[in-house]
């Protein structure tokens, strides 16, 4: 004789199913991430960037190099081998969103692979906080050797691409009074500060992320020769991040490039693929301080030399320090 248990075991099997799907939300509500701490999130630095070889041909290096900052902030370089520019990108995560800003100087994936590397970073963390993310593509400003490989990213699920325009940028961030405005942006919990830098190029804004106090300073000022287009415009912006720094506390001012040596007022030659002996990335407020002082005094356009970055005022890129 055969006994039908079915009429029996369904109902269990419902209960446990619905049990399941509690358990299930309730783990998603758990995994919450809070990004309100009063302190700074802490986070490093390498002590030393991956910076390309005498040899660029020869390169064994990879293509991106990820450096988690900490669990929820990555930065990313591309290989100076590669594209002599070495930009660097950062994802930040916030709950159920993460946001790419820039994408790097080479646009090829078989050569520059930042797709594959942003979705591994992707699932893993989706894997480790239980959580799916949104990414967002953003850039810091519209400048080709930030976005080449924008393209990669046109068919990817689940993803919102600001645009490659001044419009669809002020759109995303919600400017109605660039550049001066200060906006408040919620990326998933993490409340970020953006506001208008323009000056190295017209659509530049800045980052002001509350949870680690890093803020991003883009092209507009970095450890490099700072090409300005406008200087009245990058005045204004210099004091405007200037402020911030002061009203906020400040971990570190993070960017796109390094093109100083480790000697003060000596930058590399332009268009090197190797730079033994780098200085580090992230820079101080004193360091802003001395560009806030420095807009004081510069009246005329010319190369401007400080000890951590040069001010190449309304000077055609191509120009050099060089000898
Ligand atoms: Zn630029």
């Amino acid at each position: 004789m055969k006994h039908d248990f079915s009429n029996k075991i369904l109902p269990v099997l419902a209960i446990f199913a619905g049990l399941l799907a509690v358990d299930i939300a309730y783990s998603l509500v758990a995994a919450k991430i809070d990004f309100s701490s009063e302190a700074a999130a802490v986070g490093s630095f390498p002590d030393k960037w991956i910076h390309g070889s005498k040899s660029a041909m020869d390169n064994t290096d990879a293509a991106v190099q990820v450096h988690e900052y900490n669990e929820h902030t990555f930065i990313l370089r591309e290989n100076k081998a590669i594209n002599y520019e070495g930009a660097f990108m950062y994802v930040f995560f916030g709950n159920g969103v993460a946001m790419l800003i820039d994408q790097g100087s080479t646009a090829s994936p078989v050569l520059f692979p930042l797709r594959e590397v942003v979705d591994e970073i992707i699932a893993t963390w989706e894997q480790k906080h239980q959580q799916k993310v949104q990414l967002i593509v953003a850039n810091s400003h519209l400048h080709g050797d930030h976005f080449a490989a924008w393209n990669q990213f046109v068919d990817r699920p689940n993803t919102l691409l600001v645009g490659l325009t001044h419009e669809e940028m002020m759109a995303f961030w919600g400017f109605e009074n660039y550049p001066q405005q200060l906006l408040e942006y919620d990326l998933g919990g993490r409340k970020m500060l953006v506001t208008g830098t323009p000056g190295h190029q017209g659509s530049e804004i800045a980052i002001y992320d509350e949870w680690t106090d890093l803020l991003y300073t883009g092209d507009m000022f970095y450890r490099g020769r700072l090409y300005l287009e406008d200087w009245d415009a990058w005045v204004d912006s210099i004091q405007r991040i200037y402020k911030i720094a002061n009203d906020y506390p400040i971990s570190a001012l993070v960017n796109n490039h390094i093109e100083m040596t480790d000697t003060p007022t000596v930058d590399y030659p332009i268009g090197t693929t190797w730079q033994p002996n780098e200085p580090p990335m992230e820079m101080t407020v004193d360091m802003l301080g001395q560009a806030y002082e420095a807009t004081k005094v510069i009246k005329e356009p010319g190369i401007y030399k400080y000890d951590d970055f040069l001010i190449y005022n309304e000077i055609p890129w191509a120009y050099t320090t060089d000898p």
